[in-house]
């Protein structure tokens, strides 16, 4: 999505708000890829915001939820689920980093990515929420905080009740050593 900022360029407004949702495999920027098992819908991710002028400081803020389906890490079952973060960036016309104070490389303390450029009056922000959605999103997720996952020798869910596999209770040797210690010790 491209955001117009040509108002808040020429101070006509200090605020452009906005409230879009696009589809990562569709835009048109370059961007990182997410990881292969968390599927985005259509119109999975939701941006909702404001490009702000705060004193000749132009900076982009949003909030965005990402619905999305995966699998639980345990059962492997699908699973809904919703990330939500609030995220901003400072709004940089090549000009004003050209003239500025930060044309002196030495002053400018290389926070680069924390920035979107304005091209033709325009920023496009898409490319930084996807990378910023693969750093939020959460390494694995289950189905419920107790999930019993699955049978370790036949792969049926646990939660689905018996399988007919018996428990057999095997006890590691070292363990056992370690058993009869502690009992010895009490
Ligand atoms: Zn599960
Ligand atoms: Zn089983």
């Amino acid at each position: 999505m491209k955001i117009d900022v040509t108002e808040l360029m020429n101070h006509r407004s200090n605020a452009i708000r906005f409230d879009y949702t696009f589809d990562p495999r569709h835009t048109d920027v370059e961007c990182v890829e997410l990881p292969s098992d968390v599927n985005i819908p259509d119109d999975g991710i939701r941006i909702t915001g404001e490009a702000v002028d705060t004193l000749g400081c132009m900076m982009w803020k949003a909030h965005v939820s990402v619905s999305y389906r995966t699998a639980c890490a345990r059962c492997l079952d699908e699973i809904d689920a919703v990330l939500e973060f609030d995220m901003e960036r400072m709004i940089l016309t090549e000009r004003l980093f050209g003239d500025d104070h930060l044309s002196d490389e030495d002053e400018w303390d290389g926070e680069t990515e924390d920035v979107l450029y304005v091209n033709e009056a325009r920023i496009i922000p898409d490319g930084d929420v996807i990378e910023e959605i693969s750093l939020e999103l959460p390494a694995f997720v289950l189905c419920s905080e107790d999930c019993p996952g699955l049978c370790p020798r036949c792969g049926k869910p646990l939660r689905d009740g018996d399988c007919g596999c018996k428990e057999e209770k095997q006890i590691n040797p070292k363990f056992a050593i370690l058993q009869k210690l502690l009992e010895n010790q009490e």
